[in-house]
């Protein structure tokens, strides 16, 4: 049994639902979800587009080995209705791998750590959330380290369903 950290997001249709559908099939198709952080939500990174992003980070125990667990999450894109057009572009739900364990990976599907963690805030504030100032698995840093030293100058906050009624 691994402790993996998975980053969800989406920025295309019923976002909050997709999140709400995508945690669902992850506890029955992956494993025990541990804890989640809050949804925040962000601009699309890297590329233009009207529709902001929600993201969540959460963390979760399964017997996946790490291929297994990513096929499973391309599984569950595609069920919830993600159409690859082959580039960075708007989708219903990403689910990204950022850590398995303490495990650093490198195949041709698969690069573990997730190698953008540090880049992005939408990935490094909910990150922060769940880690905090605990050394992060195989990076041998704090979540909150990388957020000070981290140039995203993206807008993000703390996504309040109530706001949105
Ligand atoms: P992105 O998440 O970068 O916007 P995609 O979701 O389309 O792009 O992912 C493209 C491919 O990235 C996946 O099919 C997978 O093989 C590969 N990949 C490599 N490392 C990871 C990881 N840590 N988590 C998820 N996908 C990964
Ligand atoms: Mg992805």
């Amino acid at each position: 049994m691994e402790e993996a950290i998975l980053l969800l997001g989406g920025n295309l249709g019923n976002r909050e639902l997709a999140l709400a559908q995508a945690m669902e099939k992850i506890e029955a198709h992956v494993g025990e979800i541990t804890s989640n952080s809050s949804i925040y939500e962000s601009e699309p990174w890297g590329f233009e587009d009207n529709n902001q992003f929600l993201n969540q980070a959460i963390k979760v125990n399964t017997q996946l080995n790490p291929q297994q667990l990513l096929d499973q999450l391309l599984e569950i894109e595609q069920s919830l209705g993600r159409v690859r057009t082959g580039k960075i572009s708007a989708r219903t739900i990403d689910l990204d791998i950022l850590f398995y364990g303490n495990q650093k990976i490198t195949t041709e599907t698969l690069t573990i750590p997730h190698p953008r963690i540090s880049e992005r805030l939408f990935t490094l504030l909910p990150l922060a959330e769940l880690e905090g100032n605990d050394i992060l698995p195989a990076l041998n840093i704090s979540a909150q380290e990388l957020i000070n030293a981290c140039s995203d100058e993206s807008k993000i906050h703390i996504w309040n369903f109530k706001d949105n009624l």
